[in-house]
């Protein structure tokens, strides 16, 4: 069972003590952890054994550890395989359902494929083709416009085909979006999270929607990290964190400033309440009780003892949308399309993760800080939730906000009402100016501020290393604005994004 590797980590430590001790040469670049994991799974699907050589360790997120290995083809040709290897303490309903998500609607259009499937007990092992890919952190800021445009339209490509088989994702980022930017393709992958449209194609996605929506609910409940799942160590810490804010039952109001997200001058809150309708459907709810705090900014003891409003809460938080972050019971595919507006938006601005926020009030006052707060509060009223907000938060010109963040300035004319740059000084920043990231993505992007800085003066003479975003067409801020459409009903749908003037001139 010995592994030969080249691994990418071979240069970056070639000094490594192992180097001097290790007695087999080849191992000795996996981590004496990711070697046991391997080991563990050989033990635990046997039938490994004699079809595959597991390298190495891909990627490892709550739900999953993915493998590398090769097969051994009998033309002698060594194919490549992503090993994805499901927690045992998976639901078998989640786990069948995850596959036939693959198998019915993969395959095609950029949604990842599915070649084999073992188990042995609890343990299962989905086979994928592999696709070797970027990392989103590292190649954003190298990006062309042109390759951001084949970006979107390949992620609209694969979300048209999953959303025709009545499948949403819920959990739409990069990381699950596989980019191979040299071969220019692409693969949506993790239908772990997935769920069914009440019309869905998908047999098993119909079970999970009504039958395990209480136990669903507890499952999605887990939130998942924003950074890429090869990160083992922020993925931890950030699990660890989310885990302990989420118990937090009466989270009903937020004070953003006390979490240091917006600029000290403004101080947002937001809580949201839910409306008449919804509130009497959320089953066994007191909410005939009187209440004292209704469309105030307080939160009463009546409210503190409601149960909450059973909805599902998958996704990673700075994805989520705003029907998603206020519990609304009916979600539909525009979830999805969300989530890839949060994509797009990181691809124009260059900053990754874009919001990055631990629970779901704070995310959504993030998103109020670049939509506006009156729109996002008359938004929720639409899908029967009432927000409250002690702050007014001005709607953001994305252009205007995505060329201060890239550090551009387009010499396209503009067409709308520009913001002056003292008003974005002086309003409530988004997170992505104040709190970009996690400390790993701020000492790259302030390596990027600085490169940028001594560059400043020679900035005309640079031109033609723009790589088109001197060029943006107002067609990519007109899309970003219906992907971030606040209202799910009126939200742009994958099959509208493909026929978008931004991509007249592409083929599909
Ligand atoms: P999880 O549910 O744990 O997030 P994913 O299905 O998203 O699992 O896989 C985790 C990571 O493994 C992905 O972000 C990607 O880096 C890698 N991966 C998954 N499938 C493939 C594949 N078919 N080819 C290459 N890499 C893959
Ligand atoms: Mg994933
Ligand atoms: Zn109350």
């Amino acid at each position: 069972m010995e592994t030969v590797l080249k691994s990418h980590c071979d240069e970056q430590h070639p000094h490594q003590a192992e180097d001097f001790h290790g007695k087999h040469e080849q191992n000795s670049k996996l981590s004496a952890g990711i070697k046991k994991d391997i080991e563990k799974l050989y033990e635990a699907v046997p039938q490994l054994v004699n079809v595959f050589k597991i390298k190495e360790k891909i990627g490892e997120g709550t739900f999953s550890s993915v493998y590398l290995a090769t097969a051994q083809l009998q033309t002698g040709y060594e194919e490549k395989m992503a090993l994805k290897h499901l927690i045992p303490t998976s639901h078998p309903l989640r786990i069948a359902a995850e596959l036939q998500c693959l198998t019915v609607a993969g395959g095609q259009d950029n949604v990842m494929g599915v070649k084999y499937c073992f188990r042995k007990n609890d343990h299962v092992v989905i086979v994928m083709p592999y696709l070797e890919h970027e990392s989103f952190l590292d190649i954003l800021n190298s990006l062309s416009f042109e390759e951001v445009r084949e970006y979107m339209f390949n992620l609209f490509k694969a979300l048209r085909r999953i959303h025709h088989f009545g499948i949403v994702h819920r959990d739409v980022k990069p990381s699950n979006f596989l980019y191979n930017r040299r071969l220019k393709e692409y693969a949506l992958v993790d239908f772990g999270l997935a769920q069914g449209t009440p019309d869905t194609k998908i047999e098993l996605l119909k079970t999970t929607h009504s039958e395990n929506q209480q136990e669903d609910s507890a499952y999605h409940s887990v939130q998942r990290s924003v950074f890429g799942e090869r990160n083992f160590n922020v993925y931890s810490s950030t699990y660890q964190e989310n885990a302990s804010t989420k118990v937090i039952k009466p989270s009903k109001m937020i004070d953003v400033s006390s979490r240091k997200l917006v600029t000290k001058k403004k101080i947002t809150s937001t809580k949201t309440v839910s409306g008449g309708a919804a509130r009497r459907a959320a089953s066994g709810c007191p909410s005939n009780l009187t209440c004292d705090c209704y469309a105030t900014d307080r939160v009463c003891s009546v409210c503190l003892s409601r149960c909450q409003q059973v909805a599902p809460r998958a996704g990673t938080p700075g994805f989520r949308a705003p029907e998603v972050l206020t519990k609304c019971p009916t979600q539909t595919t525009a979830i999805d399309m969300w989530s890839a507006g949060i994509v797009f938006l990181s691809l124009l601005s260059g900053r990754y993760p874009f919001y990055k926020a631990s629970d779901d009030l704070t995310a959504l006052a993030q998103i109020m800080t670049v939509r506006g707060s009156r729109e996002t509060i008359q938004a929720a009223k639409t899908f029967g939730k009432s927000v409250l907000c002690t702050q007014v938060v001005p709607a953001q010109n994305l252009r205007t906000l995505c060329e201060k963040l890239r550090g551009t300035n387009s010499s396209y004319k503009r067409s709308q009402g520009e913001v002056t740059s003292k008003s974005i000084n002086d309003s409530a920043l988004p997170v992505a100016v104040d709190k970009p990231c996690a400390p790993e993505t701020l000492e790259k992007q302030t390596q990027r501020l600085e490169s940028f800085q001594e560059g400043a003066g020679a900035l005309e003479i640079k031109a033609t290393d723009m790589k088109g975003w001197d060029q943006v067409p107002d067609e990519a801020y007109d899309l970003l604005d219906k992907l971030l459409d606040l209202n799910p009903a009126t939200r742009i749908t994958a099959k509208e994004a493909l026929l978008h003037p931004f991509f007249k001139d592409m083929r599909f």
